[in-house]
This record gives structure tokens, C-alpha cells and sequence, in this order.
């Protein structure tokens, strides 16, 4: 990185930052619901050269994009001036400021191995990787919750994405060899371990390579059903409807609705359940409600495509022991447990079938794990 950074540069780094990607094991569209996720950060990291500068112009550049530098005075930033890559990383430092913090300029040069677009939130590492370079270069003191919620915010107000605060917290929350059991609401969080080695099992993670473009208005659609259904039925958040309470929700919604409360409050007691069985070592336990969790999203939520479903299923019929699509859905990826000794069968059968089909080769990888964002040098 410190080859790299000069390269483009012509000077020393003052430090580097690592923020990796993330895959939820369970717990799909519940953050903007107020309700429970359960991530781990992936060893694919987004990594940041970062140098301080005393002129207030803000310079990025990132191995993954073509073309020049882009220069910026931090002074001019708003929402809608950055319309490229770099409205992920601008965002932070004009959410920064925005918050009353005095931080100014710096190079920034960006390298991952973190795959764009697939659901594992490369947004995400972005984002918190200068969170956390300027909260170090400008002595903010910030602590992990806070930076995460200004690396949302940066999304939301800045890049325009609506999302939740799951990504943001996972990338800068998670640690070796836990799960992160978030309660969005409450703003707490417990680090469950989780070592699916440890039981003889492995987590697969299938890029399957497609993103649907119908994505991006659906996720904006699906949040205002949600808010919609739980004003309708005088709640705060749908976090505040237990599975119980489904019957007479059914009777006082719209039908369109009913799906969309379904899938969030099925969804939020499935997290819980997860992480019981977590607390006690029972690893295997998650096959059935990832499963469980895949077709909710499919049926209920209807964020599923052709080519999640498909990986699924021919994940499961390998002899996963359970099998869901993870991130914001139509498209991205898709996770399995499995016993070691079947991995290679069930990356055969999902390749094989996605051949027969016609679709474009997946991206196969099994992950443990790994460290939240953190100063690297
Ligand atoms: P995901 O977060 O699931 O990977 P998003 O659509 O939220 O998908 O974010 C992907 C976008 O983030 C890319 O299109 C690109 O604009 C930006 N991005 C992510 N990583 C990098 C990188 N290393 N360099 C430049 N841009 C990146
Ligand atoms: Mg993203």
C-alpha cells in the first residue's frame, strides 16, 4: 500500500486501514425495522493508505476504478455534488463535519479485495475504513458504534441508498471469530462466537455474480411498506410485533402488507433462536433456520431471483445443511453451512447446476470470521 500510495501520490501514507466486507447470517431487512441482525466480517478487506493535509482539498483514488484522481475541497461538499464511487468515502468526511467535528482534508488511495456489488458490502468498507482513518488522523476518539453510524449516514444522506444500519455496524463491530448479535433499537450489541471449523463445518459464501437492476427502488419500496404497515397498526417499528401478534395484524392490514410484516417479525425471531443455539455451541442448528430464513425472503419478501434460489437449492440438495441469499437482495450472495467433507460437493452441484442453466460461472469461497476495521500500520 505504501508503494501504491506513492505511486499516485508522491509521498508517504501517514497510516493504513483495513475494513473488511461482511456476510448476516440471519437477520434480512430488520435494521431499518429497529429489529435484530447477526453479521460476521469476512476476511475480503478493503484497505486505506491515508495522508492528512492542512489545505482542505480531499484527494481518492482506488486500484478498482479507472481514471484520474479525484480532488475535492472539503468545504464544498453536499449531497448530490459526488455522483461517482467517491460519494461513498466523500460522504464520511461531509458527515463528519456535519456533526460538528473539525476534521479537513486528506490523500486517500483505496485497494480490495472485497467483491462490489454482491451483497458483501464493499459499500460499507469503504465508508468505515476513512471513518476510522480520520477519526485516527484527527485525534476524534469516536469509538466503533458512533464511526459506524456516521459511515450510514454518509450512505444515506450523501450516496443516496436508504439502507439500514447493519453493513456500517458489522464492518465496524465484528470480531475474529464471533457473530455480532445487533439489537438496532436498543444500539447494543453482543459478540456470540462462532466457529463452524470447530464443528467440522464451513460457511460457504456463493457470489453468484448477478446484480438485478430492479433493485435499488425495490429496497427503497419495501422500507416505505414497512413503515407504512407499522403506522397502520400504531407501532413504532415493526420490532415491536411478535410472531403472535400476526393474526390480528393480518386483520388489520392491507393483504399487499401482510407478506412484508410477516417475513420482519419471522424473520427478528429467527435471530434470536440463532443465537441461542450460538451461546451453546450448537452450530449445526443454523442449517434449518437459514433455510427457513431464504424462503421468507422469497416467498414473503420477494427479493429472491432465479439465480439466488437456484444456489440454494442446489446447495441444499448437495447435503447443505441449510442455505439462505444474504444482503439486500436480486441478486449478491448466497451463504451455506456445510459439513467439511461435503464442501466440495456442494460447490460442484452449485457450479454444475448454474452451467445447466445457462448462468454465468459463481464465485465460490467458505469464510471464517474476521476482524472488524481497524489501523494496520
Ligand atoms: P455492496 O456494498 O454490496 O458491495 P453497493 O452497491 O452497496 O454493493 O456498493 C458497491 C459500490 O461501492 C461500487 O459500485 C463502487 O461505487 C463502490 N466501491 C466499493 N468498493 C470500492 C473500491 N474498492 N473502490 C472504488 N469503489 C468501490
Ligand atoms: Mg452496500
Amino acid at each position: 500500500m505504501n508503494e501504491a500510495f506513492r505511486r499516485v501520490y508522491g509521498t508517504r501514507p501517514d497510516g493504513i486501514w483495513a475494513a473488511p466486507g461482511r456476510v448476516n447470517l440471519i437477520g434480512e431487512h430488520t435494521d431499518y425495522n429497529d429489529g435484530f441482525a447477526l453479521p460476521i466480517a469476512i476476511p475480503q478487506t478493503t484497505l486505506l493508505a491515508a495522508r492528512r493535509r492542512e489545505d482542505g482539498r480531499l484527494r481518492l483514488h482506488s486500484s478498482q476504478v479507472d481514471g484520474p484522481v479525484v480532488d475535492l475541497a472539503v468545504t464544498d461538499l453536499e449531497p448530490g455534488a459526488v455522483t461517482t464511487w467517491a460519494a461513498y468515502p466523500t460522504g464520511v468526511v461531509w458527515a463528519l463535519r456535519e456533526a460538528g467535528h473539525r476534521v479537513g482534508g486528506a490523500d486517500l488511495h483505496f485497494d480490495s479485495t472485497v467483491p462490489t456489488g454482491a451483497g458483501l458490502s464493499s459499500s460499507a468498507a469503504l465508508e468505515c475504513a476513512v471513518a476510522f482513518a480520520y477519526d485516527d488522523l484527527y485525534g476524534l476518539g469516536l469509538g466503533r458504534p458512533r464511526l459506524a453510524l456516521l459511515a450510514q449516514r454518509a450512505e444515506n444522506a450523501f450516496a443516496g441508498v436508504p439502507c439500514g444500519a447493519l453493513d456500517q455496524m458489522a464492518v465496524a463491530c465484528c470480531t475474529v471469530g464471533a457473530a455480532l448479535h445487533l439489537d438496532i433499537r436498543a444500539g447494543t450489541q453482543e459478540q456470540v462466537p462462532f466457529a463452524p471449523e470447530a464443528r467440522g463445518l464451513r460457511l460457504l459464501v456463493i457470489d453468484t455474480r448477478v446484480k438485478h437492476d430492479l433493485g435499488d427502488g425495490a429496497y427503497a419500496a419495501l422500507r416505505a411498506g414497512c413503515e407504512h404497515a407499522s403506522a397502520l397498526l400504531g407501532l413504532a417499528a415493526l420490532r415491536d410485533l411478535s410472531p403472535a401478534d400476526l393474526p390480528w395484524a393480518g386483520r388489520t392490514l392491507p393483504a399487499r402488507l401482510l407478506p412484508l410484516v410477516r417475513h420482519i417479525v419471522t424473520e427478528n425471531a429467527r435471530v434470536t433462536e440463532a443465537v441461542s443455539h450460538l451461546r451453546a455451541g450448537r452450530v449445526e442448528e443454523l442449517g434449518p433456520i437459514l433455510t427457513a430464513g431464504h424462503a421468507s425472503l422469497r416467498d414473503d419478501y420477494r427479493i429472491s431471483c432465479a439465480e439466488t434460489d437456484l444456489a440454494v437449492e442446489a446447495a441444499l440438495g448437495a447435503g447443505a445443511l441449510g442455505a439462505r441469499m444474504t444482503g439486500g437482495g436480486f441478486g449478491g450472495s448466497v451463504i451455506a453451512l456445510v459439513g467439511r467433507d461435503r464442501a466440495e460437493a456442494v460447490g460442484a452441484a452449485v457450479s454444475g447446476a448454474f452451467r445447466s442453466a445457462g448462468y454465468q460461472e459463481p464465485h465460490l469461497f467458505s469464510v471464517a470470521p474476521a476482524a472488524g476495521a481497524r489501523r494496520i500500520a
